[in-house]
């Protein structure tokens, strides 16, 4: 397993529409463990390949919470096959933009239908944060953001405080300053 650099936007790479696999086979679960390993580290509480660079559908979650506690999901070309007409508001974070948070409505429950990481076809009714992150995972897949759900008033003030963070990361970088640390504050959120 290895960990990999997750990108943060504004970058291209982010807004692109992933393929699906065309099976589960060894490069596929590599992937998946390499995502495992990097969202944990990060923290994170899921991820989807272009958020590394890779442009496959495929997302991993591991929600532990006191109401929520699902182990590590991988899931392969996952599609929502059923949406409820009720939505649920969730906090939203994300490790590709990083230290922002914003409310996002989507559809309370939602089935999801999925390739495991044996290959096989799998469905999963998810409720809850577990709902809020599948959807979010997969709108990585087809070049969303959570940022793209909400005001682009909102959005643009976000954009542009992640370049001025990065111009100064990358000014600190070339002038030989440490790195500043990364703030974990709201942790607690769940970047997804
Ligand atoms: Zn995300």
């Amino acid at each position: 397993m290895a960990i990999r650099t997750i990108l943060t936007a504004p970058d291209p790479r982010l807004k692109k529409k992933s393929k699906p696999v065309a099976s589960v086979d060894a490069e596929v679960r590599q992937l998946m463990d390499d995502m495992l390993e990097t969202m944990y580290e990060a923290p994170g509480i899921g991820l989807a390949a272009p958020q590394i660079g890779v442009l496959k559908r495929v997302i991993v979650l591991d929600i532990d919470r006191e109401d929520v506690k699902t182990g590590p999901i991988v899931l392969a070309n996952p599609e929502i096959v059923e949406a409820s007409d009720e939505d649920a508001i969730y906090e939203e974070g994300c490790l590709s933009v990083p230290e922002h948070y914003s409310d996002v409505a989507r559809p309370a429950r939602v089935k999801v239908r999925y390739l495991d990481r044996e290959g096989a076809t799998q469905e999963m009714a998810c409720e809850g944060l577990l709902a809020t992150c599948v959807q979010h995972e997969i709108d990585h897949l087809d070049g969303i953001l959570f940022i793209d759900h909400i005001s682009s008033l909102k959005r643009n003030m976000i954009l542009r405080k992640l370049l001025k963070a990065r111009k100064e990361a990358e000014r600190d970088e070339a002038e030989g300053k440490p790195a500043k640390p990364k703030t974990k504050k709201k942790e607690a959120a769940g970047a997804i």
